[in-house]
Parts: C-alpha cells; sequence; structure tokens
C-alpha cells in the first residue's frame, strides 16, 4: 500500500503524512460556535474531516479526535441577552441541535467536545506565561492582547505580512475589533464591561473572558499535547484564527502546536456565496425540511473533493439521492441471486475496486476517482449478473459495506433486511398453504403483504414480490 499524501497548508505542498507517535493520530478539529444551529458551509467541513477521521482508522490508525464547542463570545452572549436568559441555557439549545445535526448525517462522534466555559483555567494559565515572556501586554482597561512584533514567525501559515499593515500602507485591513498598540495585535483576554453582564471570570489575568483564539491552544494542547498531528478547519479559519493559534501556542510552549494543517474550501450556494439576504442560506434543518434525505445532504457534502469550492444546490441533492437509490437497486438485485454457483472470480474484481478506492484517497483523499472506482466495481458486477451465485452475495454486500466505513453513507440501504427477511418468510407460509390447499390461509398471507405495500406475483420459476 502506498503511504497517505496529504495537504498541508502550512508548507503549501502535498506531504507524506509522518505521525508522532507510529500508529497514533492527535487530531483537533475547530467546532461550532453555538449561537445558532449550524449551516450546511459549516457541515462541509464537518464532513470533510470526519471522511478524513475515518478514513484514517480505516488504513488503521489509532485516532484521538478532539473537537472544541465555543460556548463564550460576542454572538452568544448578544443571542442570550436578546432572549433574556442564561447564557448556559441559550448555548444548551444549540449545542444539542448540534449534536443532533451531526448524528442526522451520520458523522462519527469526537473523542472530546472540551467546551470552552469549562477550560478557562488553562486558557488563564497560557495568557499568564505570554504575560511573563513580555509576548503578550495589559492595556489600561484590563485587556491582554498578543503581541505579533514579538512573534517572528507570525504569517507562517496564511502568508500575511504584518509590515504591510504599517502606516501609508494601502488597504488597511480590519483584523480584530479590539487591535490596540498595532493594529493585527489580537486579543487573549477581554477585561469585564457592562455589556457582558453577567458573564465573566474573576481570574489571575484580571475580571473578564477569553477571546476566542486562546480556546482552541488551550483545550488542543490539553487533550493532545503541546505538539499534535493534524489540525483541520475550513479555510475562513486559516487567518486570523489559526495563525493566531500557532502564535500563541509556540510563544507559550516553544513548540509547534501541530504538524499538518488541512483546510477545506468554500461551499457556495448556486454560484453563489450563501447569504441570509441571498435567500440560499440553509441549514441542515431547512433542507429536512423539504423532505430531503440526510443521506443524500451527506453524500453531496462529502463527493466533491475538500480542497474544490464546493458548488450546493438542491438539484445536487437530487443528483445524490438518485445515486444512492441505484446503489440500493444493486443491493436489492444482489439479494435476489437465485442461482447456488458463482461462475467469475469476483474475489478479483473486488480485490482490484478496494486497492482503487483506498489508494485514490491516500493521494489527499481523492474522493471522486475513489467513488469513480466503487460505481466502476458496481457496473462490472453488474454486467455479469447471470454468472453470479449466492455464495457471492456476501462477498459483494460485503465490499458496499466495506466502502460505506468511509463514505458512511449507504448503511440505511441495507436497512430493509429485517422486512426482506419476514417477506421471504411469509412467502415460504404461503406456499405451504396453497400445497396443503390451505387457501383461506394463503389469501390470508397475500392480504398481510399487500397491506405492507407487497405484492406477490406466482411465476413459473416461483413467488416473487415487489413494492407497490
Ligand atoms: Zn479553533
Amino acid at each position: 500500500m502506498r503511504e497517505l499524501v496529504i495537504y498541508n497548508t502550512l508548507t503549501k505542498k502535498k506531504e507524506i503524512f509522518k505521525t508522532i507517535n507510529p500508529g497514533k493520530v492527535g487530531i483537533y478539529t475547530c467546532g461550532p460556535t453555538v449561537y445558532n444551529f449550524v449551516h450546511i458551509g459549516n457541515l462541509r467541513t464537518f464532513i470533510f474531516e470526519d471522511l478524513f477521521v475515518r478514513f484514517l482508522r480505516y488504513i488503521g490508525y489509532d485516532v484521538t479526535h478532539v473537537m472544541n464547542i465555543t460556548d463564550v463570545d460576542d454572538k452568544t452572549i448578544r443571542g442570550s441577552k436578546n432572549e433574556n436568559i442564561k447564557l448556559s441555557d441559550y448555548t444548551y439549545k444549540y449545542k444539542k441541535a448540534f449534536f443532533e445535526d451531526i448524528e442526522t448525517l451520520n458523522i462519527v462522534k469526537a473523542n472530546y467536545y472540551p467546551e470552552a466555559t469549562k477550560h478557562i483555567k488553562e486558557m488563564v494559565n497560557i495568557i499568564k506565561t505570554l504575560l511573563e515572556k513580555g509576548i503578550a501586554y495589559k492595556t489600561e482597561d484590563g485587556s491582554i492582547y498578543f503581541s505579533i512584533s514579538k512573534f517572528k514567525e507570525y504569517g507562517k501559515l496564511s502568508g500575511f505580512n504584518p509590515d504591510e499593515l504599517k502606516d501609508g500602507a494601502s488597504g488597511r485591513v480590519k483584523l480584530d475589533e479590539y487591535s490596540k498598540d498595532q493594529p493585527v495585535d489580537f486579543v487573549l483576554w477581554k477585561s469585564y464591561n457592562e455589556d457582558d453582564g453577567d458573564v465573566f471570570w474573576e481570574t489571575e489575568v484580571g475580571k473578564g473572558r477569553p477571546g476566542w483564539h486562546i480556546e482552541c491552544s488551550a483545550m488542543s494542547m490539553k487533550y493532545l499535547g503541546d505538539t499534535f498531528d493534524i489540525h483541520c478547519g475550513g479555510i475562513d479559519n486559516i487567518f486570523p484564527h489559526h495563525e493566531n493559534e500557532i502564535a500563541q501556542s509556540k510563544a507559550y510552549s516553544g513548540k509547534d502546536l501541530a504538524n499538518y494543517w488541512v483546510h477545506s474550501a468554500f461551499l457556495n450556494v448556486n454560484n453563489e456565496k450563501m447569504a441570509k439576504s441571498k435567500g440560499n442560506f440553509y441549514t441542515l434543518r431547512d433542507l429536512l425540511d423539504k423532505g430531503y434525505h440526510p443521506m443524500a445532504i451527506r453524500y453531496s457534502l462529502i463527493s466533491t473533493h475538500y480542497r474544490q469550492p464546493l458548488n450546493f444546490s438542491e438539484e445536487l441533492i437530487k443528483q445524490s439521492q438518485s445515486t444512492l437509490n441505484r446503489i440500493k437497486e444493486f443491493i436489492v438485485r444482489i439479494k435476489s441471486i437465485k442461482k447456488d454457483k458463482t461462475e467469475i472470480n469476483v474475489d478479483d474484481i473486488i480485490i482490484k475496486s478496494k486497492n482503487a478506492f483506498v489508494e485514490n484517497l491516500l493521494d489527499d483523499l481523492n474522493i471522486s476517482p475513489a467513488l469513480a472506482a466503487f460505481f466502476e466495481f458496481i457496473r462490472k458486477i453488474n454486467s455479469k449478473y447471470d454468472d453470479l451465485g449466492k455464495d457471492s452475495i456476501e462477498k459483494i454486500l460485503g465490499f458496499i459495506k466495506e466502502v460505506d466505513k468511509v463514505i458512511g453513507c449507504f448503511d440505511h440501504l441495507f436497512k430493509d433486511e429485517n422486512l426482506d427477511k419476514e417477506i421471504e418468510q411469509l412467502i415460504k407460509e404461503r406456499e405451504e398453504a396453497r400445497r396443503n390447499k390451505d387457501f383461506k390461509k394463503a389469501d390470508e398471507i397475500r392480504n398481510k403483504l399487500l397491506s405492507k405495500g407487497i405484492i406477490l406475483k406466482d411465476t413459473k420459476e416461483g413467488t416473487i414480490w415487489e413494492k407497490i
């Protein structure tokens, strides 16, 4: 097997993936800010990360996945004030919704979901050290900032050059609304002001609350160590969020925070940036309300390469649905194989398909050719259908289930199995009744199945059934 190669935003190239500890992977992914329902742009990132984690596990790594929950920031505080409820009650609602949404989309749960409000101590510790080292400074109002001029590597991830922001430079960017000494210095600790209401912590660095960036440094290092393997997010996280995480973490520990920085591209809707004002803004719930199957939505989000912009549309969900329907038809067809013995080498087809599937994913999660290899498998098997016997059913279905460990969209296509078994059993009973000339019972069984939407047809080869 080839080695896994992954595009590292830090070096701007594909690199062979090497772990810190043999066989183990520590991965940190920036999680939701729980002030609203997550939208499909967020979900695209979460599903790419799910694909990545599933694939790492599939190829044998013992993965520890950490995703933070941002449950204190300007937006959550504003939301709780607007509804006149406690911050924790406000964020609980959206935290719960987030977990429901990822379950609906069959996203494998992370090992840890640390919440910012429960890790203030860890954040304060880092801030204290940065103050002691003279890399952070306190302003008159008590807020604490990270001085990027004291960190020479600043800009390493994003290519951002702070000198360009100095006086006279054109196109000055507004980076952080709390910026102080330099426009790019970012806040580590926000001192209390009365807009924060009852949201504050009395700490060694003062009364207030943490900035957003420090959360991720504190929680990733706590659960994964000072340096871990992979840090993921959407490309909108690269600057300033991840640049700042890198700066404050390394300034604190003297070590690199993560070895591989992996980012998913944007999601557009109908070729436009998603925006509430344009009426093209979707949460998962909006799409479910329109009657789309969650797995058609998942398939739509997973089937474009993570570094390609994804153009989302309802048309795309419909195409995904018809792809899933084709796989379902294939499964049903395979289950109904009547011959006993297979006359072709199914193992050979499976091995070749599996190799192509895995090799493509090893190449920077190249999903399109990986899926193409899977559909080529279906096409090949379908074209040899008459040569297939019952001894191949488990092998063929087993391969679909194996692919699904990584893709995570097909499980429900097997879910009719119990129904299938029940139907087969009733058909047997009916045949026996007919042999015994118990036509009353035979009719009862036929009617019972009819009430379940199953119609029986007696043919020369025996009784077959169809869904109405
Ligand atoms: Zn983060």
